[in-house]
């Protein structure tokens, strides 16, 4: 299994500079665990795009929930679906604590406006946080219409 140091200089290597290997894996409570090495590489696209909201919005941004293995996934209170992209380390649930999550909403879902990214990623909007996943068909879930 590999470790948290090991993700971390992962992360370093790949330019992450904002966020640690502990807040992606929920600190490693209740059984979950550090994702296998194979993938890692999944959960870059969208710590990179949290990094740039956190960057050109002033923010920090707090991750609320990362990778969970499918142990993890399944328990009542997390109460993940089956089929989650965060079993595959490709989803963030995360929000800014120094402005709006709607400010937050708002630069991301015009980030994404871009003609690279266009039809594609899944973003949930929450009460409190965004789910933010790499898939490569588009799916918007928001409350406003
Ligand atoms: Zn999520």
């Amino acid at each position: 299994m590999p470790t948290l140091f090991e993700l971390d200089s992962f992360l370093a290597e790949n330019k992450i500079e904002c966020f640690q290997a502990k807040e992606l894996v929920h600190g490693l409570k209740s059984g979950n665990t550090v994702p296998q090495k194979e993938l890692w590489k999944n959960i870059l696209p969208t710590l990179k795009l949290a990094e740039l909201a956190r960057k050109d919005l002033h923010t920090r941004v707090k991750i609320t929930s990362g990778y969970r293995n499918e142990h993890y996934n399944a328990k009542p209170n997390i109460g993940g679906s089956k089929n989650s992209f965060h079993i595959y380390f490709r989803a963030l649930d995360c929000k800014p604590l120094d402005c709006p999550l709607v400010d937050f909403l708002d630069y991301i879902l015009e980030y994404l406006n871009n003609p690279i990214d266009c039809n594609s990623w899944g973003i949930k909007e929450y009460n409190t946080f965004l789910h933010i996943d790499d898939r490569k068909n588009r799916y918007r879930n928001l409350y406003r219409v």
